[in-house]
C-alpha cells in the first residue's frame, strides 16, 4: 500500500508498512523511542511499525538499520 509521511523538522520519515517483518531492530536503534508496533498486521501477517511524529527527530537511524527497507528519509 502507500507510503506514510511523517513529521515536520528538517525532513520526514516515510514508511512502507507492507515490508515490515517485525524484527524489532529499528525499535532498538531509535534514540527517541519513537517507534512502536501497530496492533494491525500487514498482508504478510506481521505487526508493522508506526512512528510517533512528536518524538521523531528525523535522525535516520531507522532508515540505516531496517534490513527490509521500510523507511525512507525525505529531506525538505
Ligand atoms: S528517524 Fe530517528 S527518531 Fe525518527 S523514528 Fe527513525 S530512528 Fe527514531
Ligand atoms: S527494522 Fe524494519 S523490518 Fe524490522 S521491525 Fe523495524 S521496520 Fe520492521
Amino acid at each position: 500500500m502507500g507510503e506514510r509521511a511523517t513529521t515536520e523538522k528538517k525532513g520526514m520519515v516515510l514508511t512502507t508498512p507492507e515490508r515490515c517483518k517485525h524484527c524489532g531492530l529499528c525499535l532498538k536503534a531509535c534514540p527517541k523511542d519513537a517507534i512502536s508496533f501497530a496492533e494491525d498486521i500487514n498482508q504478510a501477517g506481521y505487526q508493522y511499525t508506526v512512528i510517533d511524529h512528536e518524538k521523531c527527530i528525523v535522525c535516520g537511524m531507522c532508515y540505516v538499520t531496517c534490513p527490509d527497507f521500510v523507511y525512507e528519509i525525505k529531506a525538505y
